[in-house]
């Protein structure tokens, strides 16, 4: 147990980590240390790690030398990660991208991408059989697109604002572009909208408040202060939602299973994130 073998006080602290430009605002520091705390690991911490891309190659293969266990990765360095593991998992693999990185003995790395289960696991049904649309074109898209292939969905649809990058990445994954939103079982936002709540909530998108009743389920990737208008639109019409911070809570549980081999406290992650 990482618990008992690391608690001793005089023993190096063991660091874990969220590299991003920009980071300053990640949630990943608050949920990991409370579930360090939970499940009685002492002496280990996650911090922030504000990383400009120019620096990242250079910088993480210098991070377990400095105490890290491993680290999470996030805007824009996720194929910066992949490209710097040594054993990737086929699934970061075929995404093109890694969020998680596990450093070990003789200067290994790990790298996976806990985005893709993470969405699974967050779903209220099983989208085995089913449909759904995606939009944004992005790179969690890319992770979005491949993880609802790879559980077994019928069809996967991808919208996006720039239709070449859909098309890019339908060719890709082995899905199909779209130019208007379709119903589906699922809606999925990859894109940005939503972020800046001073923006037009809808317009940029193919469908408006109205639109999500064509959907059993409406996830939204996009987590700020307030409710999202997707959300809200949901919501408000009895759709069921899944939020972006209930994403971050999956994705981060299935990482802290990683650096740490212990189980996630998932519900402490939760409060922790602010997801309900
Ligand atoms: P990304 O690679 O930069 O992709 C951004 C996507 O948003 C692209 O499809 C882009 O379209 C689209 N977009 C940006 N501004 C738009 C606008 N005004 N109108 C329409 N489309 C617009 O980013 P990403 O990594 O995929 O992340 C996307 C969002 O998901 C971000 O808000 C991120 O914070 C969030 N996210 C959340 C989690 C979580 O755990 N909850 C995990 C990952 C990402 P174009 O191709 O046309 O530029």
């Amino acid at each position: 147990m990482a618990g008992s073998r690391l608690s001793a006080a005089h023993r190096p602290l063991i660091r874990l980590g969220v590299a991003g430009w920009p980071v300053a605002h990640s949630l990943s520091p608050a949920m990991h240390n409370a579930a360090l705390a939970a499940v009685g690991i002492a002496g280990w911490r996650y911090q922030r790690l504000p990383i400009p891309p120019e620096l990242f190659d250079a910088t993480v293969p210098a991070l377990p030398g400095a105490g890290f266990r491993g680290i999470n990765v996030t805007i824009p360095h996720k194929r910066a990660a992949l490209a710097l593991a040594t054993h990737p998992t086929p699934r970061a693999a075929a995404i093109g991208a890694a969020n998680t990185l596990v450093f070990e003995a003789g200067g290994e790395i790990r790298a996976d991408n806990t985005d893709a289960p993470g969405l699974i696991a967050a779903l209220p049904f099983s989208v085995a059989g089913r449909t759904a649309l995606v939009l944004g074109a992005g790179g969690s898209a890319r992770a979005v697109v491949w993880a609802l292939l790879d559980a077994g969905a019928r069809e996967v649809r991808v919208w996006n604002r720039t239709p070449e990058r859909a098309r890019e990445l339908a060719a890709d994954l082995g899905s199909a572009a779209v130019d208007r939103a379709e119903p589906a079982d699922l809606l999925v936002n990859c894109t940005s909208v939503g972020l800046d709540s001073s923006q037009d909530a809808f317009k940029p998108l193919p469908l408006d408040a109205d639109d999500v009743t064509s959907y059993e389920c409406v996830v939204d990737l996009v987590y700020r202060d307030t409710e999202t208008p997707l959300v809200h639109a949901a919501r408000a019409r009895r759709v069921r939602v899944v939020g972006g911070r209930e994403l971050l809570v999956r994705q981060g549980a299935l990482s802290f299973e990683q650096f740490t081999g212990e189980a996630a406290p998932i519900e402490i992650m939760r409060r922790a994130a602010g997801a309900r």
